[in-house]
């Protein structure tokens, strides 16, 4: 089940409907301007399907690292996402750093968890890809 959304908020939080968000990346309408708007966009393929959104995980990903990503990674979306927190986005040039917590539980009844990632980003022909990050996985959410 992906995580709950309504009229008026995407899956990644913000007060803007999925349509006029994230939904426009991740169906190649439109590119990410900013780390901020990437991170919002790649948790939202995780949170409706890290299998289903493979491709659009694929192609924002550096091809530095994209190739220690396996399809079985991609494909292992049973997590329960259950938003996201922007701590921290910024940008300078072609290179950006995000700060963030995803929160999931890994089955309906279970505990709320928390990845919390200091991610790098670099610009490319226009594009911003997710390079890599440093993460801090499921510790329990207060
Ligand atoms: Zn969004």
């Amino acid at each position: 089940m992906p995580a709950t959304t309504d009229a008026k908020h995407c899956y990644c939080g913000n007060d803007k409907p999925f349509a006029q968000c994230c939904e426009p990346f991740l169906t190649f309408k439109d590119k990410p301007r900013s780390v901020r708007q990437l991170v919002r966009a790649r948790y939202c393929a995780y949170a409706l399907g890290a299998g289903h959104h493979r491709e659009f995980l694929l192609r924002t990903w550096h091809p530095g690292t994209v190739r220690e990503v396996s399809v079985a990674d991609l494909t292992n979306d049973t997590l329960l996402w259950q938003g996201l927190e922007i701590l921290r986005a910024e940008q300078r040039d072609d290179r950006g750093v995000a700060e963030f917590k995803a929160f999931y539980r890994q089955d309906e009844n279970g505990p709320l968890l928390v990845h919390h990632e200091r991610a790098m980003f670099h610009r490319i022909k226009g594009l911003w890809l997710y390079v890599e990050g440093q993460v801090r996985e499921g510790t329990q959410a207060e």
